[in-house]
């Protein structure tokens, strides 16, 4: 039997953006109002991440921005905005 949970999060839930190195697995993390300037390579060992300009380097610059403006917004807003999560599990 497979059980399939869902994990509702409101925006300010959302307590860190964190980016994990594939390399060394270190992990940076901050919230999304303080990304201004999204780190290109590890701090730890330098791998490379991603390239300044790039397109999904302002991906992520561009959610960092919305997030943190939907949050600011978000008392203005008349309904409750929320993330659903999957949180699958198997029952044995
Ligand atoms: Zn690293």
């Amino acid at each position: 039997m497979t059980i399939q949970n869902h994990i509702l999060i409101g925006l300010g839930d959302i307590m860190t953006l964190r980016l994990t190195c594939p390399s060394c697995h270190s992990v940076i993390g901050s919230p999304p109002e303080k990304w201004q300037n999204i780190p290109l390579d590890c701090p730890n060992c330098h791998a490379e991440w991603m390239r300044g300009g790039s397109p999904q380097y302002e991906s992520i610059r561009v959610f960092c921005r919305t997030l943190a403006e939907m949050r600011s917004h978000e008392k203005n807003i008349r309904c409750e905005i929320q993330l659903e999560l999957s949180a699958s599990g198997r029952c044995v």
